[in-house]
């Protein structure tokens, strides 16, 4: 076998003994290739299960939580996604496999473009990268069957619940501080949310506004 093979099978191994059971999750992330998200320095640690540093100081998460995370949403082939923090693309790349249509944002301009550039590359054409602060969601083309959040807020932001469908779910880590998050899965009924913590989990702050570049 060669190195990058015997790599990859590592990867999906490790992803199943995280708690990665759905067939149609593992599916995806077998198909999408992470090394084509991690560039540089850190090209050849993309099949390690740990974050790895991506343009404009963001990070390209680990992949056994971009895994479990897109278990959580339970994605159907007609649902029209929003992920808030495109970053890499990388997420966004994973839930093209899995939902009708996906909506990205990052407040990076340039993580957009570069995320873009890839989508079309590799031909994921049900993709759409937008530039914009996610704090208020995507009005245009709300409401989502899912909604997922890779950055931390303090609490789920208010545009996003209200953005969601009835019988929707958002799943999405929130937090005090940059050390104690939690995976929180909120699902919408007819009269409210029921909110279920999952896992605690480490990611960067949502931050308000759109980046510098
Ligand atoms: N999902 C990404 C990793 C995301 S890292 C991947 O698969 O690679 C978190 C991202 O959230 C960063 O790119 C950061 O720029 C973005 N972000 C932070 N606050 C934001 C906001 N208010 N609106 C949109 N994006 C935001």
């Amino acid at each position: 076998m060669t190195d990058t093979a015997e790599r990859k099978m590592r990867f999906l191994f490790a992803l199943r003994s995280r708690g990665v059971t759905d067939i149609r999750v593992l599916t995806a992330m077998e198909r999408i290739d992470r090394g084509a998200f991690v560039k540089g320095l850190f090209a050849d640690r993309a099949y390690e299960d740990m974050p790895l540093p991506i343009s404009c100081g963001q990070t390209i998460s680990q992949p056994s939580v971009v895994a479990l995370m897109t278990q959580a949403l339970a994605v159907t082939p007609r649902d029209k996604v929003l992920e808030i923090g495109t970053g890499s693309g990388y997420q966004a790349a994973i839930l093209s496999q899995l939902a009708r249509r996906v909506y990205t944002v990052d407040r990076h301009k340039r993580l957009v473009r570069e995320a873009q550039d890839l989508f079309i590359a590799l031909d994921l054409a049900n993709i759409t990268a937008i530039a914009a602060d996610g704090s208020f969601g995507l009005p245009d083309q709300a409401p989502f069957d899912r909604i997922i959040v890779t950055a931390a807020a303090e609490d789920p932001p208010g545009p996003l619940l209200a953005q969601l469908k009835i019988g929707g779910i958002m799943v999405l880590p929130v937090g005090q501080s940059d050390t104690v998050q939690s995976l929180i899965k909120v699902t919408r009924h007819e009269t409210g949310f029921d909110y279920e913590e999952l896992r605690p989990v480490r990611f960067v702050p949502l931050v308000e506004g759109l980046g510098p570049e």
